[in-house]
């Protein structure tokens, strides 16, 4: 069977991206990849622009494909826009945070990991710092706890509480 770039885009499963080129080398599995989109809003005015000014690669870590290391190299344009050409702007991806180095997916294997473990077996087990595996942990459990929604009040009559049993659960 012959892999190809769409197959690989789906595997990532990652929005916006096409693949450039991919390689296995060294027990890791490295994708060259760039935004699918051609033009962005500048974030300053709001209009689209297609103008680069320049590109770079930059490489996150994603999730393990076939349990091999895996290295997203991602081309990151700067955008130009005419209402104010001094300053070009960075291109955005919805999948990584900002200055983090893996992808969103891939902290949210970590926290899942880190919720039913120790931060150091885990650190250990993706060969990662403790420090950085301690962040991670503790955004994403920063952020679940934010989007906790109190549970909805239900009105009982005076004949339900007298014949139902209420379970309260706390989550
Ligand atoms: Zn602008």
């Amino acid at each position: 069977m012959q892999i190809n770039n769409n197959f690989i885009k789906k595997l990532l499963d990652l929005q916006d991206l096409d693949i450039i080129y991919f390689n296995v080398n060294n027990g890791i599995f490295n994708i060259f990849a760039t935004s699918s989109n051609k033009q962005v809003y500048c974030p300053r005015c709001g209009h689209i622009t297609n103008k680069v000014h320049d590109r770079r690669y930059q490489d996150y870590e994603h999730l393990p494909i076939w349990n091999l290391k895996t290295i997203i190299s991602l081309e990151i344009k700067r955008y130009k826009c005419s209402c104010n050409p001094e300053h070009p702007f960075t291109e955005t991806f919805n999948f990584i945070r900002k200055h983090q180095r893996r992808t969103i997916a891939y902290e949210k294997y970590i926290f899942t990991l880190a919720h039913k473990n120790t931060i150091q077996n885990v650190a250990d087990i993706i060969g990662i710092s403790h420090g950085a595996c301690q962040r991670i942990y503790n955004f994403y459990a920063k952020d679940k706890l934010e989007s906790l929604e109190p549970e909805p009040l239900t009105l009982l009559g005076i004949d339900d509480i007298a014949n139902v049993k209420v379970i309260i659960t706390i989550q």
